[in-house]
């Protein structure tokens, strides 16, 4: 694709921040793992701004995305040691409830009809 300017939508990973903790999403133990994105207008392959930018948290367990205080997320940017509490998640678009096989329990995708485990039909 070509362009000579445009906005798009950047994300950026810390590897450095990681947290164990028991996911409130489906109860496992999981690691959180930071990310920010933002947007930025790019000219001539150069990006020139930047704003808007989103501290977020994903579960490895359940991929579920939680958004974190700003000032935490810069914190967890300047790779300052940060502990997230239940209160900093805010759940995102993305947090619904967990769906589970009536015949086998294993969780499941709300979008799903068959269980991918035993195959029996979800109501
Ligand atoms: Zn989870
Ligand atoms: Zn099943």
């Amino acid at each position: 694709m070509f362009f000579i300017g445009g906005v798009m939508q950047g994300r950026k990973v810390f590897d450095r921040f990681r947290q164990v903790v028991t996911c409130r999403r489906c109860g496992q133990y999981a690691a959180l793992e930071a990310f920010m994105t933002y947007t930025y207008f790019m000219f001539f392959f150069i990006p020139l701004f930047k704003w808007g930018k989103q501290y977020f948290v994903r579960s490895t367990c359940c991929g579920t995305v939680w958004q974190i205080p700003r000032e935490k997320g810069e914190a967890i940017a300047r790779g300052e040691p940060v502990e997230l509490t239940d209160a900093d998640l805010t759940p995102t678009g993305d947090f619904r409830p967990i769906r589970r096989c009536a015949h086998c329990g294993c969780t499941v995708e709300e979008s799903f009809s068959y269980c991918p485990n035993c195959g029996s039909p979800l109501s």
